[in-house]
């Protein structure tokens, strides 16, 4: 890789000064570029020639990049960025959700049932009705049950998954068909939520026992599925996006999708840059370090890359499964929640993983479970020297302040999303009556991990939440939902400045990646990755963010997305 970008820059420096040069393919001009490289924020335009950035700096200097058959994107009150990486996604489960109901914006039991009735209606044909994002604040006691999804599906089986993924919701129909009775027994790691008189199956699942039913879910078939990622792709570059970052393939999923992606990245389709984890649990941390390792050779990106290994170290604070310090504060039969590794077993794991050359993303939202994975990072330090190894830790939803220093210290990445602290009534009555003030208080905690000296990453997790760019930066900034709530921001000292955020949309997820000498900012020689948006966000309050389009995408100097608001030439 570095090889590669050092050749790259050499055939992309000589910009100015060279009477034989030839012209540029694309000149955005005119217009205010932020560029994400600290040393020189800001420019008024950007040529292109043969995939990688020409040029960066004032228009005259790109007009002498002008020639016959440079197409001009003339700029005015628009702005330029780097375009934008999401360092956490799922992108398959994000391409299947496009054909399922999705419940995200809805807050009560009357507005999801009317919701998944009205989608049901309109698919009539199809065998399953599946839906997700369900939040847990919009069902009394917590938890949805299968009478309520009944009363909107009785004549099919119906699955709805928690927004979190880690809990599912299904109807009596689907219960039966997967067999699920008050006598089946709990799976490892999972729970079936029953009727404390009765013992019947509620309905809810918890982690592992989602499985019992999301088995029996027929899939679409290959040619359908592949359809389904280039709409995801589609999507994600209609929102800004020029790289993604997939957070954890279960092997057996990879193996279905993996041909997908591939397909696409043959026919020229694959339009997002993919960097592409592989998901290690405590029984096969061994096979998933060697299908990673042996993955990484044969995938070394440009556009399809793997490299990295990721652990789930805990679960989720909403179903009391993400491991705490101290017991959770609303219910006391809930402990400190279950780390889903021992420190010993994870330790060797993530050790062994780091020596095998591979980068290590560890699930953790409790503050123990943070502190494990941080504890599992620095013994792979101890025991393999230091090395360039950029450590992750997905979502440090809480943290003992303590622990802030050590993402400095060891290099570890925070990997955080935005959204995922919306200050919803989900928020509100169930994350943060979970765990208590004091704990909440260090809710999401952006700010003090990067006055610590941390650096963050921002993604999205979609589908877990929206993919949309706009919305994250929008929560990054404000603490706010979309409709302003509340007035003041949740804990607004943990809001991050526009320009850190786009920094951590940008090229610090490009060292996420190991790609920062490639992509991230705008610099000679680095890929035509960019955005044109129609607003200048820096020039406006906030609230323009929710208003703001993506006009023109770019990746690799190829443009992948134009919004016809935006004059093409
Ligand atoms: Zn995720």
């Amino acid at each position: 890789m570095a090889t590669l970008s050092a050749g790259v820059l050499l055939l992309g420096l000589p910009a100015m000064g060279r009477p034989a040069e030839a012209p540029a393919d694309f000149l955005l001009t005119g217009g205010r570029v932020w560029t994400a490289e600290a040393a020189r924020p800001w420019a008024e335009a950007v040529a292109v020639r043969d995939g990688r950035i020409l040029y960066v700096g004032d228009a005259a200097g790109a007009a002498r990049l002008r020639g016959p058959k440079t197409r001009l994107f003339p700029l005015g009150s628009r702005l330029v960025l780097p375009g934008f990486d999401d360092a956490h996604i799922h992108l398959m489960s994000g391409a299947l959700s496009l054909e399922r109901v999705d419940l995200i914006e809805d807050g009560t039991v009357g507005a999801v049932q009317a919701r998944i009735r009205a989608f049901a209606a309109a698919h009539p044909g199809a065998p399953w009705v599946l839906g997700r994002g369900w939040l847990y604040g919009s069902f009394p006691g917590g938890l949805p049950t299968r009478a309520q999804l009944d009363a909107a599906v009785a004549d099919r089986p119906a699955y709805m998954e928690c927004y979190d993924g880690h809990s599912g919701w299904a109807n009596s129909r689907a219960l039966a068909l997967a067999g699920i009775t008050k006598d089946t027994k709990d799976p490892v790691g999972g729970a079936i939520v029953r009727d404390p008189a009765t013992g019947e199956p509620t309905g809810a699942l918890k982690e592992a026992a989602t499985s019992l039913v999301e088995s029996k879910i027929p899939l679409p078939g290959t040619e359908e599925r592949y359809q389904l990622l280039l709409r995801a792709l589609r999507l994600l570059n209609s929102q800004g996006l020029t790289s993604v970052q997939d957070a954890g393939y279960a092997p057996a999923q990879l193996d279905a999708d993996l041909p997908l992606m591939e397909r696409a990245l043959r026919e020229g389709r694959l339009t997002v840059r993919l960097t592409v984890s592989v998901q290690m649990s405590p029984g096969d941390a061994d096979a998933a370090i060697a299908r990673a390792a042996a993955l990484a050779q044969g995938h070394r990106g440009p556009l399809l890359r793997f490299g990295a290994v990721k652990g789930f170290v805990d679960g989720v604070i909403e179903a009391h499964t993400a491991a705490m310090l101290e017991p959770y504060s609303d219910d006391p039969a809930a402990g400190t929640g279950r780390p889903n590794w021992g420190p010993a077993a994870l330790d060797a794991a993530v050790t062994a993983a780091d020596r095998a050359g591979l980068q290590v993303y560890l699930h953790a939202i409790g503050d123990r479970g943070v502190r494990m994975a941080l504890d599992a990072h620095e013994a792979a330090l101890r025991a393999n020297g230091r090395t360039d190894r950029r450590g992750r830790i997905e979502h440090v939803e809480t943290i003992s302040p303590a622990d802030y220093p050590r993402f400095q210290a060891l290099g570890v990445i925070a990997s955080m999303q935005p959204l995922h602290a919306n200050p919803d009534q989900n928020n509100a009555d169930v994350w943060s009556r979970n765990i208590g003030p004091e704990r909440a208080s260090r809710g999401f905690s952006w700010r003090s991990i990067e006055k610590a000296g941390g650096r963050l990453v921002f993604g999205s997790d979609w589908p877990v939440v929206t993919s949309d760019v706009m919305r994250g930066l929008y929560c990054a900034v404000t603490r706010k939902t979309k409709d302003g709530t509340p007035a003041g921001g949740w804990l607004p000292e943990q809001a991050v400045s526009l320009e850190s955020a786009l920094r951590h949309y940008t090229i610090d997820g490009a060292y996420a990646s190991f790609e920062e000498a490639e992509k991230g900012s705008l610099a000679p020689g680095k890929s035509a990755d960019l955005v044109v948006l129609s607003e200048d966000l820096f020039r406006h309050p906030p609230e323009a963010i929710l208003k703001t389009r993506v006009l023109l995408t770019m990746v690799d100097g190829r443009v992948v997305h134009h919004d016809a608001a935006f004059p093409a030439p």
